[in-house]
């Protein structure tokens, strides 16, 4: 029986490699299988997949009734999937763009939380919008905060416990990271202020469940607040009665100025910001790159470990997975679709573009692949102080032979011919 297979595999190579012919040549194949006793069942998956293949091309997947046009041509995938494509998997895709926005003079803010994307529950992301001079009020959180800098300028503090402030001035590509409970705030810088993403290792975060100043002191009797800061009632009455959120502000002075006003408070030591964007790639090729930032590079960011991606027009992030978490994409710039396999073989592929959001659920096999004409930018996010991740290429390469070819059952030169080496990004 081995022997069969191993015949039949090696003359798979003079044989056509698609089309009925491979049908055909498949169910011979199989019907060596069923001398081992599972051939019926393989075969009724052999003939299904073969038959997916056909209806996809076919007039099986004519839709003469309604369709909504606008999102089946940004999405096809999705709609009419790959013949690969199988079951019922949960949500891998939702975008910034079919969220709320809150919208308070100085900006906006909206969210990609569990409550879209039901099985995040590691992460979740906020798209931020600050207009020159406009704060984020100063405030605090259950979470972790990791942050990125899309368009513009912002000027950034938190506070450490040991009362040191760290203040720094960040812009496209930076990073910034404020530890759970840690009192920050951002502010937008001149021009036209700026954009940013925040990532909280919560999936069901929240931009509205934080703690705020205004709200700290505008919930606290004020006698109690006379004893604390030596206010008078008619002073607390002046403070805001309700939250500000976001909100209009004069521009600050020049960083430096601010930094010698806190004289000997100024934190020099844990630096919580990172210049991600002109880092050096972790890897590159023809094809593509690769920044990997995490607690090893960034010590602050202990709890989200990030990599930022980018592909030529063609080219695949290649297939791969991550032992050690779930992965929340945010798509930058260009397109591309994504494939991922779970288990009980459920696989689903969508269409992403700038400004949307994938997941990848834990351990779950995925590529990606550069649908567009340009460059394709990603981020992908993780709950972990270090970034890891497993190349299918680089396993099969370690397989022994005899290994390799039970499982692929191709020949040797086959299996060789793919990399023998991790290679994050592929060519076309
Ligand atoms: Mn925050
Ligand atoms: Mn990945």
């Amino acid at each position: 029986m081995r022997t069969d297979i191993e015949q039949d595999a090696e003359t798979s190579q003079q044989r056509p490699e698609q089309g009925e012919e491979q049908g055909v040549s498949r169910r011979a194949f199989l019907g060596a299988a069923a001398v081992a006793g599972a051939g019926a069942a393989l075969q009724a998956i052999a003939q299904t997949r073969t038959e997916l293949e056909r209806g996809r091309a076919g007039s099986s997947a004519s839709d003469p009734g309604p369709e909504n046009t606008v999102l089946l041509k940004a999405n096809p995938d999705a709609n009419l999937p790959p013949f690969t494509d199988r079951g019922n998997m949960h949500p891998i895709w939702y975008s910034f763009d079919l969220t709320q926005k809150r919208l308070q003079a100085g900006g906006w803010t909206h969210q990609v939380t569990s409550r879209e994307i039901s099985q995040s529950r590691e992460l979740a992301g906020v798209n931020m919008r600050l207009t020159a001079g406009s704060f984020r009020e100063l405030h605090w959180h259950l979470a972790d905060e990791w942050a990125i800098m899309l368009t513009g300028r912002a000027r950034i503090s938190v506070m450490q416990p040991d009362g040191k402030m760290f203040l720094d001035d960040v812009g496209p590509g930076d990073l910034w990271y404020f530890p759970a409970g840690y009192p920050h705030s951002i502010q937008g810088l001149e021009g036209d202020g700026c954009e940013f993403l925040l990532v909280f290792d919560q999936g069901d975060f929240s931009e509205d469940d934080t703690f705020l100043l205004s709200e700290f002191l505008a919930h606290t009797p004020p006698e109690v607040v006379e004893k604390n800061t030596g206010w008078t009632r008619q002073e607390w009455d002046r403070l805001p009665q309700t939250a500000l959120y976001i909100f209009e502000a004069a521009l600050p002075g020049p960083l430096e100025e601010e930094r010698r006003f806190l004289g000997k408070h100024l934190e020099e030591e844990n630096r919580y910001t990172f210049r991600m964007g002109a880092m050096p790639p972790s890897f590159a090729d023809a094809h593509g790159s690769v920044r990997i930032v995490d607690a090893t590079n960034f010590s602050v960011a202990r709890n989200i470990a990030a990599a930022m991606v980018s592909i030529q027009p063609g080219g695949i992030r290649e297939m791969h997975w991550h032992p050690n978490a779930s992965e929340w994409q945010y798509w930058i710039k260009g397109q591309g679709r994504m494939t991922v396999v779970g288990t009980e073989a459920k696989a689903r592929t969508m269409d992403f573009r700038a400004n949307d959001v994938g997941f990848v659920p834990a351990m779950a096999g995925h590529s990606i692949e550069n649908t567009g004409t340009e460059e394709l930018i990603f981020l992908e996010m993780f709950k972990a102080s270090r970034y890891q991740d497993i190349s299918l290429n680089q396993w099969m390469s370690r397989m022994p032979d005899s290994m390799a070819k039970a499982h692929l059952r191709l020949p040797l030169s086959t299996i060789r011919r793919a990399p023998q080496e991790r290679v994050p990004i592929l060519p076309r």
